[in-house]
């Protein structure tokens, strides 16, 4: 399926220069062993060497020193909002203001992924689908930031969960017009809500609120027209409903059972259980409403015991943030892939999960992996990612489509 676009920058004179990291780790997305005492070249925004550094090789090309720093691939963060504020009111307040403004913070938050070496970030619903907009905008060269996989509107039943974000649909027909509008509008893939969440207006907790019918419609539908579906799950009767339906990702996944988990890796379903949101909110339990906070602890005593099944049983689990959630702004990945080294990934997981299990989820061929022919889209950190999955906070250089950020 379509790679990724690659960045039209065509107005941008250092995307054709020839540049060179030296003296560095490369450690390649894959899950392969670390390799030291490299080089990587990238030309035209494209890789063009990995391997030991000949001064021959580096000739005519812009250095960098590593210092034996490690490379690895830019960052993907599976799920963000970047159109809505992390407020704790951001959700409400989004439908109240004129739809320019949401697009700035949109725009804002491309910018605010990408400097915190999140290069790529799937957008999973957005008011009025401008996360739509944004995404070609970067891909046009108009805006600096990170690459954006658009869903636009998501779909959900009539005062269901993530309406500020999402078109209210009923019944099969409503559902495929609704799935095929998306398409026009230029969504890359379709986010559906079929049961309730933890916040926001449409709060039905676990609640199943689409039908099987609805389901199979969106995902047969998007699937005819090349798009993945993502669907908003908690809960093991919706889990149960979206495995049936054939969707390509659950997003949370709360509660899910072992079995759940066995069927998830048997059916090739990606889970992106979204870790931080809940964690930032305990983190400001005085500021909060206690019903709040109480399904808040609930909810995430459960996901963690879920993610850990998950993860044991070899799910595949992306990080992805839900930026946009309150006090979570775009950005968070790394703490996502901490608390999933915490729930059982190994550090080199955590980074295959970030880079080239997302890429491959989301039928990308050239990002995602350092290797010759790819999209330089990378990152170099000081200290070893596989000691310290924190030091990828703190990118020494972030380079997106061959252009050093
Ligand atoms: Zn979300």
């Amino acid at each position: 399926m379509a790679s990724p676009p690659t960045a039209g920058k065509r107005f941008n004179l250092s995307l054709m220069a020839r540049v060179a990291i030296t003296g560095a780790t490369i450690l390649d997305g894959t899950g392969s062993a670390p390799v030291s005492d490299q080089a990587i070249i990238w030309e035209a925004g494209v890789i063009s060497w990995i391997g030991p550094d000949p001064e021959a090789i580096l000739d005519h090309a812009l250095l960098i020193e590593a210092d034996g720093g490690t490379v690895l691939p830019g960052l993907i963060d599976s799920h963000v909002h970047i159109s809505v504020a992390p407020t704790l009111t951001g959700i409400y307040d989004i439908t109240e203001e004129p739809v320019e403004r949401s697009l700035i913070r949109a725009a804002n938050g491309a910018g605010l992924l990408l400097r915190a070496g999140i290069t790529t970030a799937r957008d999973v619903g957005s008011r009025e689908g401008v996360a739509i907009d944004v995404a070609a905008a970067q891909r046009d060269g108009d805006l600096a930031g990170a690459r954006i996989l658009a869903s636009g509107r998501g779909l959900t039943p009539p005062g269901g969960h993530g309406q500020a974000l999402a078109v209210q649909v009923r019944g099969v027909d409503e559902v495929v017009a609704a799935v095929r509008a998306e398409h026009g509008r230029g969504a890359d893939l379709i986010k559906l809500f079929p049961t309730g969440g933890v916040l926001g207006a449409g709060t039905h907790g676990f609640d199943v609120v689409m039908t099987l019918d609805e389901m199979n419609a969106a995902v047969e539908t998007a699937h005819q027209l090349d798009m993945h579906v993502a669907a908003h799950i908690h809960g093991p009767e919706g889990i149960d409903m979206g495995l049936d339906a054939g969707v390509d990702t659950i997003e949370h996944g709360t509660g899910a059972t072992r079995e759940q988990s066995e069927r998830m890796v048997e059916d090739g379903v990606a889970m992106v259980p979204t870790l931080v949101p809940l964690v930032a909110l305990r983190q400001r339990e005085l500021d909060l409403p206690r019903d709040l906070m109480k399904r808040a602890n609930e909810v995430g005593d459960l996901q963690s015991e879920s993610v850990a099944t998950a993860i044991e049983v070899g799910v595949r689990v992306l990080p992805g943030t839900d930026a946009g959630t309150p006090f979570n702004p775009p950005g968070g990945l790394v703490q996502e892939m901490e608390l999933l080294v915490e729930l059982g990934m190994s550090p080199n997981e955590v980074i295959v999960a970030a880079t080239s299990a997302a890429a491959d989820t989301f039928d990308w061929d050239d990002v995602g992996v350092l290797a010759i022919g790819n999209v330089a889209d990378l990152l170099l950190v000081d200290e070893s990612p596989l000691e310290n999955v924190g030091t990828l906070s703190w990118p020494a250089t972030i380079v997106q489509d061959g252009v050093v950020i």
